[in-house]
């Protein structure tokens, strides 16, 4: 191992585990199988896989949920925020085990929220604890390497996987299945973690945790914000329904450099006139939405989402509508976070 000489540490850091569910906690029948459970191993059980966790650090366990990453919600974001938000009064950093299915959402939704320049890293596996080379014990090992490294400090929420280190705002699930499934397709990862040795080459450069002005102390819900997915021969009757439902802005998932189709144009139109926030986001999964390029925004009262992908694009959305309506604004923010 390169990892550093934890016997020379006078006194161990103190870290807190919080466990969320997702395939690191998953089991299945079977070592060579694909089928397996998300969220059956409890906090107590990851933590007793990886001895060595025990020998860096103090380390405390709470379970927040255990559930597959793919039914996460906003009171379960807010309730890990403000334990989070707690918990950094006294300990010296955070680790969240997640599901990878929508851990970039909750990575962002942490990076804007959470009030410390302590250490937050969220961390998962591509493989369950039953499988054979299970990923996650490694990769548990590896967020507590980052956690406890100096350097990790005002860096904003990060996600470690597969020996890489990556900004909440950049990373992105690009792989169903495969062990390297997580990237930053606009930016790059920011370090990397190779058993213990960490070493960053970059620092994350918008706006995050104690520079952010989103605060979630007070809050019990989320502004409702609803994605909706384009396509070619498109239909605006998602937009009539999400409007219907007074949905208070809508992110569209838009072909190319967030372009829309005709119908769905007309209905989005209507609705920004109607005081829905609407922003032009990509399906693409990487790249810059244009402002004023071959939609003209100002006129069509349209936000292009910078560079966010659509699922990060809610997240900042839903925060927005806490603190303003106005779209000029609103369109600050994206260009700020
Ligand atoms: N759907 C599960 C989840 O996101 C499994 C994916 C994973 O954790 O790798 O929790």
């Amino acid at each position: 191992m390169f990892a550093p000489d934890t016997n020379s540490l006078s006194t161990k850091p103190n870290i807190v585990i919080l466990a969320t569910g997702g395939t690191i906690a998953g089991s299945g029948k079977s070592a060579t199988k694909s089928a397996y459970l998300a969220g059956k191993l409890s906090i107590e059980n990851l933590i007793e896989a990886v001895p060595e966790l025990t020998q860096i650090a103090n380390i405390k366990g709470e379970q927040i949920s255990n559930i597959g990453s793919q039914e996460m919600h906003n009171k379960i974001w807010l309730k890990l925020a403000k334990r989070i938000n707690e918990i950094l009064k006294k300990a010296d950093a955070v680790i969240i085990t997640h599901g990878t299915d929508t851990m970039e959402e909750t990575a962002y939704f942490l990076n804007l929220v959470i009030k410390s320049t302590k250490p937050v890293v969220l961390v998962g596996a591509m493989r369950s604890s039953s499988s054979l080379s299970a990923d996650g014990p490694l990769n548990l090992l590896n967020a507590l390497y980052v956690a406890i490294n100096p350097q990790s400090k005002g860096k904003g929420v990060l996600v470690v996987m597969n020996d890489e280190i990556h900004a909440a705002r950049e990373i992105s699930k690009t792989n169903t299945t495969a062990l390297q499934t997580f990237t930053s397709p606009n930016a790059g990862k920011i370090g990397s973690v190779f058993y213990g040795e960490v070493k960053y080459y970059m620092q994350p450069l918008r706006k995050h945790t104690t520079e952010s002005e989103f605060d979630i102390s007070k809050l019990k819900s989320l502004p409702e914000v609803a994605i909706v997915y384009a396509h070619s021969n498109d239909s605006d009757i998602f937009i009539k329904a999400a409007l219907a439902n007074k949905i208070q802005g809508i992110i569209h998932a838009g072909m190319g450099n967030g372009n829309i189709y005709p119908s769905v144009q007309n209905a989005l139109t209507k609705a920004a006139k109607q005081g829905v926030i609407v922003v032009r986001s990509s399906r693409v999964g990487s790249g810059e939405i244009t402002a004023n390029g071959e939609l003209n925004d100002k006129a069509l009262g349209f936000i292009p989402s910078d560079n966010l992908n659509p699922q990060k694009a809610r997240v900042l959305l839903m925060l927005a509508l806490t603190k303003t309506k106005d779209p000029q604004k609103i369109y600050e923010m994206f260009l700020k976070y």
